[in-house]
């Protein structure tokens, strides 16, 4: 039988498909439809059909996509054939006649169309932090892989996902550790599919999860959280300089946390922990290792009391992202974060929400992300004194300076600090309350004052804002108001009543020859803080004298001035402005013009100087007026109050230069101080 089948399978190979078309019909009145199914299995296309009664062989023919005709490949009795002489990727047709005795030929079966495609070979399928999994290799002709999950338990193979051809790679995210599960993975090309190997009893170990990882003083405490099925775990270890991960130590399943001492300060190190099953499976690992900087404490050196708080001097962390700093109240226990600083180089801070009276510890300690590192203890201790507030000198004359300030209730005795613009500071001594007369304060020096207070002996706050003994704030708006052509013992008087009223000074430019029988009111000037300049002796235009002329001019008032005051006079106006350069010589004194002029002379009216006064007043000004009318008298009594009222301070031309820094020069001239 073999050997006929074989003779009629070499006759069936040279016969057309047109001959079997026209012959075919012979047996079809009795024949049961021939069914043919194709599949692919591991080393072919598989041909399967159903049993024809009465056959004899069945005949099996073939076709390539590239090739015109069905050529016979085959002949046999069993219903089952598995064409091995297929290529992947290729595309073949398959067709069956049943033979009868006689070589009656019966009525084909359908026709069948396959790709081939090879089986993808799986790899041992590994547990990732995020599940399982799985690689194979290209499987010849796929158009891509579907990937089929059942578990243990179960009967239903389950779609999970499919790839394109070049990824050889799936990640079953949808796993449970407690669950026992395969796999299958087909490759597929349009309709047509694989056949496959199952990957069967695959686990999910999970990866162990790092919470921790916290610099201590001597170690680097890093602690987990148990994993499922873990018999034991591995903690990996990589300092910043090393490329990779070594394993520092295997532990017990119940021990979830390590202490390493093998650490050297300022260096980083990543830590990882994988689990290891009882069968040896173990775990993914995190896709990011923690990291953790190894820090030194950062102790506090310095602690100092300034104007808005406490001042904070610490020690640097090698490799800290910043500092933060804590305190807490001496009777607490409890510590509070008041500050936090960027950069491992910024060593000082200051705490601006401390309360005056409190003592506090304080301590700082390096952080690198979001991890602290240690601290001391011990910390330092430090009682905010906020600076003393509200210093006031007033001048007493003769008996000196009287200062007061606002207590400080939580200070216990008070420092007084003194200085001139030739003196540095200088302490004048303790006291207890919150006043101090300095009697050391000579008349017609200015003195700066400043106080700090102190609780016991310990703790010292900021110096506070100073005052002067003029009460003048140097860093204020302020003018010089100038009166010529007095003194006059009426205009001068009245001019010093509203100055005394509201505590302002001007500056008084005198005519020599009106000193003797006008002296009083200049006198009254000088004990007011008023300063007094020198016109001339009898209002002469300077550049129209000669040398001797100008210098008795000069001279003698002078002179006058110092006999009648005690003050000689440093600075000089020339008579309606007037002088050269030979006058300035022979002067030899500053000259002080103005930058706001008035025309009191020519007006007359007070209507009119308040007026040029208003509109045009700026910081720094020097304002020319002259204390011989009525008319300027009145308008003094309204523009010295509006001026105080806007926040001009009223000072001498003194004063007004030494605060904006002026320093006079003999023979040179000045009509403002502006800033
Ligand atoms: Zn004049």
């Amino acid at each position: 039988m073999k050997k006929s089948s074989r003779l009629i399978s070499v006759i069936f190979a040279v016969l057309t498909l047109s001959f079997l078309m026209a012959f075919s019909t012979s047996a079809a009145n009795t024949q049961a439809n021939l069914t043919l199914k194709a599949s692919n299995v591991e080393n072919g296309i598989q041909l399967t059909w159903n049993e024809i009664e009465g056959v004899r062989f069945y005949a099996i023919f073939r076709k390539e996509a590239s090739e015109k005709s069905l050529y016979c490949i085959k002949t046999l009795t069993e219903t089952k054939f598995t064409d091995e002489n297929v290529i992947a990727g290729k595309r073949y047709g398959y067709r069956v006649f049943p033979v009868f005795p006689n070589s009656v030929i019966g009525t084909k079966s359908n026709d069948v169309h396959m790709y081939r495609l090879g089986t993808p070979k799986y790899n041992q399928p590994v547990n990732a932090y995020e599940g399982i999994r799985l690689t194979w290799s290209a499987s010849a002709g796929a158009e891509g892989y579907y990937i089929f999950r059942k578990t243990a338990t179960g009967n239903v193979w389950n779609y999970l996902g499919r790839t394109n051809a070049k990824t050889l790679t799936f990640t079953d995210k949808k796993v449970n550790a407690n669950e026992i599960y395969s796999y299958s993975i087909r490759s597929y090309r349009g309709s047509d599919i694989s056949h496959y190997n199952n990957l069967m009893n695959v686990s999910f170990l999970p990866t162990p999860k790092i919470t921790k990882a916290v610099p201590n003083k001597d170690n680097i405490t890093v602690s987990w959280n148990k994993a499922e099925n873990a018999a034991f775990y591995m903690l990996f270890r990589r300092s910043a300089s090393e490329k990779n991960f070594t394993l520092v130590k295997t532990l017990n399943a119940n021990e979830l946390t390590y202490v390493d001492k093998n650490v050297t300060q300022g260096t980083v190190y990543y830590y990882l922990v994988r689990s290891v099953s009882e069968t040896r499976q173990i775990s993914g690992i995190e896709s990011k290792a923690t990291s953790c900087l190894f820090m030194s404490v950062s102790p506090i050196t310095s602690a100092t009391n300034v104007s808005n708080g406490v001042k904070l001097v610490w020690t640097k962390v090698n490799g800290a992202h910043g500092y933060v700093v804590y305190r807490r109240e001496t009777s607490s226990t409890t510590w509070k974060c008041v500050l936090k600083v960027k950069g491992v180089s910024t060593l000082t801070a200051t705490d601006k929400t401390a309360a005056n009276g409190k003592e506090y510890v304080y301590v700082t300690r390096g952080y690198y992300n979001n991890v602290q590192g240690p601290f001391d203890l011990n910390g330092y201790k430090m009682l905010y004194l906020a600076p003393v507030q509200n210093l006031k000198v007033e001048s007493k004359g003769s008996s000196g300076n009287y200062l007061t300030w606002t207590a400080n209730k939580s200070a216990t005795k008070y420092l007084v600090f003194r200085k001139t613009d030739k003196t540095s500071w200088q302490a004048l001594g303790y006291t207890t309350k919150n006043s101090a007369l300095d009697k050391t304060a000579k008349e017609g020096t200015v003195y700066t004052y400043t106080i700090r207070a102190f609780y016991n002996t310990s703790y010292c706050s900021a110096a506070c804002a100073t005052a002067n003994s003029n009460g003048i704030d140097p860093k204020g708006k302020m003018v010089a108001l100038t009166y010529d052509d007095g003194p006059s013992n009426s205009v001068t008087n009245d001019i010093l009543d509203i100055l005394q009223k509201y505590k302002g000074k001007a500056t008084f430019f005198v005519v020599g020859s009106r000193i003797s029988s006008s002296y009083q009111p200049m006198q009254r000037a000088v004990k007011m803080g008023c300063e007094i300049g020198n016109h001339t002796y009898s209002h002469i235009d300077l550049p129209s004298y000669y040398y001797d002329d100008i210098r008795y001019e000069i001279d003698t008032t002078n002179s006058l001035v110092k006999k009648y005051t005690g003050v000689t006079p440093k600075i000089v106006r020339a008579p309606g402005g007037s002088t050269d350069s030979y006058s300035r010589q022979a002067v030899n004194m500053p000259f002080i013009y103005w930058s706001i002029d008035t025309r009191d002379w020519e007006s007359r009216s007070a209507s009119s100087v308040i007026s040029i006064v208003k509109s045009s007043v700026e910081d720094g000004d020097i304002i020319l007026m002259h204390d011989i009318y009525d008319s300027t008298a009145e308008a003094s009594e309204t523009i010295i109050p509006w001026l105080v009222n806007q926040g001009y301070q009223l000072v001498t031309v003194s004063e007004l230069m030494q605060y904006r820094g002026i320093k006079m020069q003999n023979a040179v001239s000045y009509s403002n101080a502006y800033r």
